[in-house]
């Protein structure tokens, strides 16, 4: 009997938000399965570049993707996506150059039609391993990917903080750039999802973080500081972050 409480939830927001970690924590709280969408987006771009595939070449692009098959493994709570039997993880898909370059093949509409399945399917992956629900991190998760989500949360931090994070964490990481070619991109744009409930990370540390989202999804309660309205098109990521 499928369980009738499991939840999906979606998460988005900006490159050093805090996504992460905080989808992380809140998947190990809460007992779902954890998936990270940008992980997929950076494997992908690793398998183009390893191919030698033009990122401006749709033919190239697609030539590439019909000789890949996708499958999931899944590591206590988290998930994660195989190439070809083949997982790809850690500094390999944080380097300089992927940095520099996923966004570049995110843009590309047959990357995203071959990525969008298999991300809505996660959550069958979720129900067969008896996880209580699915919280997925990315940029088109509330918009795209899970618009029926039950709660979709959207995490800010200003460019400042969010590039001292990556500096901490050892990356070089143009976030903003990052996100203004996130934004700017005809297919799935980064933009905040209607109604998702906006949390900004500069003044809060992780487990604060952590406490108000799995607040929200156990009580189904927003705190009045906290706002939800609606998107506007002068609102996108870029504008309001940097
Ligand atoms: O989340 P992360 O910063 O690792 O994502 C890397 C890149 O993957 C983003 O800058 C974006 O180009 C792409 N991405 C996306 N849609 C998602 C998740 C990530 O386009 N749902």
């Amino acid at each position: 009997m499928p369980d009738p409480d499991f939840k999906i939830i979606a998460l988005d927001g900006g490159a050093a938000s805090g996504k992460s970690s905080t989808s992380r924590g809140v998947a190990k709280r809460l007992n779902y399965l954890y998936v990270n969408s940008g992980a997929h987006y950076r494997t992908m771009t690793y398998f183009m570049l390893e191919a030698g595939i033009n990122h401006r070449s749709d033919e190239e692009i697609q030539a590439a993707l019909d000789k890949l098959t996708l499958s999931t493994q899944v590591e206590g709570n988290s998930s994660i996506m195989h190439i070809n039997g083949e997982a790809c993880a850690g500094e390999i898909i944080t380097s300089p150059e992927i940095n520099a370059n996923v966004s570049l093949f995110a843009a590309k509409r047959p990357i995203r039609s071959f990525l969008l399945e298999f991300q809505r399917a996660q959550v069958e992956v979720a129900r067969e391993h008896n996880f209580k629900g699915i919280i997925m991190e990315g940029r088109d998760i509330g918009t795209v990917i899970f618009p029926d989500a039950n709660f979709k949360f959207f995490l800010s931090a200003s460019a400042g903080v969010r590039e001292e994070r990556r500096e901490r964490e050892g990356q070089t990481d143009l976030v903003v750039q990052r996100d203004t070619l996130d934004a700017k991109r005809t297919t799935a744009p980064f933009v905040p999802a209607d109604h998702s409930i906006r949390i900004n990370t500069d003044t809060l540390d992780l487990q604060e973080v952590i406490d108000l989202v799995t607040g929200i999804i156990l009580t189904g309660r927003v705190p009045g500081t906290i706002t939800t309205q609606p998107f506007s098109k002068d609102d996108t990521p870029s504008a309001s972050e940097s």
